[in-house]
């Protein structure tokens, strides 16, 4: 029986812990190799040892660095072979409010969340462009639709992956390349424990949601697979909302 992602080749950006970690098992239970970075190595050697490197690898990189893209597009290229698959995923998500956020500190949230996955997929698109199609998949948040109090750089960052999401769709789309957000609610990793334990305001209790309960990385990584599959071949320019109703209301 065919994998539902068999020649799929995927990056995955913030690979060492939380939801990253839940991509990559998921990716590579469905077929594809992929090779995951992060800035902080975390699980993600252990992952290698769980997966295997005929089909998984790991390294250290940093989003925000040009350089760094480069030397993990090479590094699949070498490992498995072009990309056809991106996932960046990698994020910060600190507490900070708009009369006290300083400018650096907001600066340090476009920086990761928007500017890295700017890179991301300018890295990409040329090896999508040879393999004469691909999947690009952008994980922005509920955030991205609605505001939310004392996350006023994270809800800004947010919002431009989806606009820059729609464009680069569009610009892609003759090339066979789509390109999509997922925006998960609130899901149950280290941020969103931060984040819960830092502000009463920015992440309601569990039970105040709709369904009663935050997502599991799985239920988020589920969404990832079908973007990235082509199953999906004719989605590009959406966004995937995994919040359990929460935006509904
Ligand atoms: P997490 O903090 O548990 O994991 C994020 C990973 O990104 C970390 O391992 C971190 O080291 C890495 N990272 C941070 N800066 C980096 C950099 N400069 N270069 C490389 N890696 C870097 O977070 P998570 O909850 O797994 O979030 C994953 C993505 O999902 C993020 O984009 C986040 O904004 C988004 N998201 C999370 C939630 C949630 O409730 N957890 C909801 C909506 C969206």
């Amino acid at each position: 029986m065919t994998a539902r992602l068999d020649g799929k080749i995927a990056i995955v950006s913030g690979g060492g812990r939380g939801m990253g970690v839940a991509h990559a098992r998921a990716l590579v239970r469905e077929g594809a190799r992929v090779v995951s970075f992060d800035i902080h190595a975390g699980e993600g050697p252990a992952l290698m040892d769980e997966l295997g490197e005929e089909r998984f690898s790991f390294l250290s990189g940093d989003v925000t660095g040009a350089a760094d893209w480069d030397t993990v597009v090479a590094h699949c290229r070498e490992r498995f072979g072009g990309p056809n698959v991106l996932v960046n995923n990698a994020g910060i998500s600190p507490v900070h409010a708009l009369e006290s956020v300083s400018e650096a500190e907001y600066r340090k949230v476009v920086d990761i969340n928007q500017v890295g996955t700017f890179l991301g997929m300018r890295a990409v698109v040329p090896w999508l462009r040879e393999a004469r199609g691909g999947s690009i998949v952008n994980i922005a948040s509920t955030a991205a639709h609605v505001g939310f109090a004392d996350l006023f750089s994270y809800v800004a960052s947010k919002w431009a992956v989806r606009g820059m999401t729609k464009a680069a769709a569009l610009e892609l789309a003759r090339f066979g390349i789509r390109v999509n957000t997922v925006c998960p609610g609130d899901t149950d990793t280290p941020m969103l424990r931060a984040v819960a334990g830092a502000s009463g305001d920015a992440v309601p209790p569990p039970e105040e949601l709709p369904m009663g309960r935050w997502a599991r990385p799985e239920e988020i990584s589920a969404v990832v697979v079908f973007l990235a599959s082509d199953e999906s071949s004719y989605i590009s320019g959406s966004d995937l909302v995994v919040d359990g109703a929460f935006t509904a209301q």
